[in-house]
């Protein structure tokens, strides 16, 4: 049929339509995601939005109340979790407490009969791949955290499964430990080339694991994109807010047309646009009210550089409050009920109360309507 003959790696993982109500509560509703063969795809939104719902799904400990679910346009739907050929990490690793390290990593294994030899072999080659080699006569017990958590991706890559499902692993690390462990993560699947699910919370784990992410909010897909699709071309406000941190600043105010172009007028500000689109303009004509959005990466202390820059727009404000990161600063500066937060660099000597003049830069600037929170432009 169409589907099969049409049915490129683009299309190895179809989540097709798919919803799922509890009791009268719609978990999930008519979500479409698909991912690439060797793809990378997180799942994230605040808690309640249906991540693990979609996951527990995929890996058939969920019914679908409709829509489908297809690897390699072939429905899973009906098949049984250990038919699907997925391999799940979960959160709490699950691992069997009176097992040796080597006993987790085979069990599976050895309920499908694959034969002693075969099984320890596997075994090594993947405690060489986590680098748990030392580890392999412990119990769990006997790990940390860290540990623990390779054990339960060792057990799952035994398996050699078609995809694999990721449950939060990091959630339950120190902060040192979940940046390691990103990375081996990333590198793992760079050199599997497995397509994976992956929940997180964790924006940041969203940005640097995905080929593609996929924001929820109340079972209802908000925006599929590339990594650099969300953070820099977010569909709407919600997905605006929820990525990048600091929060992006954003604000509501009147377009006006001008001798040039379009300025955005609020409380006793006035900002340039650049480049505005037709729809804009057009807007300008009408009610003019929009909301604008702009990162704090793309507002700063304003320098001679930047005077005489159409691009830019400068306003002065009261700094609030200094946050040093190490590597950059930021400044949250407020004038009445305006408020912005900006990046300067860390060498700037600043104080709280003090006046700063920011400088924005209006070509990254995002428009967004006030009542439906879509991107504008
Ligand atoms: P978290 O990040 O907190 O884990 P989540 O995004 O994974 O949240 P889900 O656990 O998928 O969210 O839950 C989605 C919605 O479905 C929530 O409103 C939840 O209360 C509801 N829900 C989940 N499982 C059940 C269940 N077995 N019975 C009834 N309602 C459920």
């Amino acid at each position: 049929n169409e589907k099969t003959m049409n049915n490129t790696t683009e299309h190895f993982l179809e989540i097709d339509s798919l919803s799922k109500q509890f009791a009268g509560v719609d978990a999930l509703k008519n979500v479409c995601i698909d991912v690439e063969e060797g793809g990378f795809l997180v799942l994230i939104g605040p808690s309640g939005c249906g991540k693990s719902t979609l996951l527990n799904m995929l890996a058939g400990f969920e019914e679908a109340s409709s829509g489908d679910i297809r690897i390699g346009g072939k429905s899973i739907k009906e098949l049984h979790p250990s038919k699907r050929d997925i391999a799940m990490v979960f959160q709490s690793y699950a691992l069997y407490p009176n097992m040796t390290v080597a006993g987790n990593i085979g069990f599976g294994m050895e309920t499908r009969g694959v034969p002693k030899a075969e099984r320890i072999k596997k075994t090594a080659e993947v405690a060489a791949m986590l680098q748990i080699e030392p580890l392999l006569k412990r119990k769990p017990g006997q790990l940390s955290g860290g540990q623990r958590q390779r054990v339960a991706m060792g057990r799952a890559l035994v398996r050699d499964p078609r995809a694999f499902l990721f449950d939060e692993p990091l959630s339950n690390l120190d902060a040192r430990l979940r940046v390691d462990m990103r990375a081996e993560i990333k590198k793992l699947h760079a050199r599997l080339g497995t397509t994976i699910v992956y929940v997180t919370h964790d924006q940041i784990e969203a940005m640097t694991l995905a080929t593609k992410i996929a924001v929820l909010r109340h079972g209802e897909v908000q925006q599929v994109g590339t990594p650099d699709d969300i953070y820099h071309r977010p569909a709407n406000t919600f997905v605006a807010d929820f990525m990048g941190s600091p929060a992006m600043n954003r604000v509501t105010g009147t377009l006006q047309r001008t001798q040039n172009g379009l300025e955005l007028k609020f409380a006793q500000f006035t900002l340039p646009l650049h480049q505005p689109s037709e729809e804009l303009l057009a807007r300008a004509e009408q009610s003019g009210t929009i909301d604008m959005g702009m990162r704090a990466e793309n507002i700063t202390h304003a320098q001679g550089e930047q005077a005489g820059e159409t691009d830019f727009g400068t306003l002065d404000l009261t700094i609030e409050l200094i946050e040093p990161t190490g590597s950059d600063t930021f400044i949250a500066t407020r004038d009445g009920d305006v408020h912005f937060t900006a990046r300067v660099e860390n060498s700037l000597r600043a104080r709280t109360g003090e006046q700063i003049t920011l400088a924005f830069d209006m070509s990254k600037a995002h428009y967004f309507d006030t009542d439906s929170g879509e991107r504008v432009q």
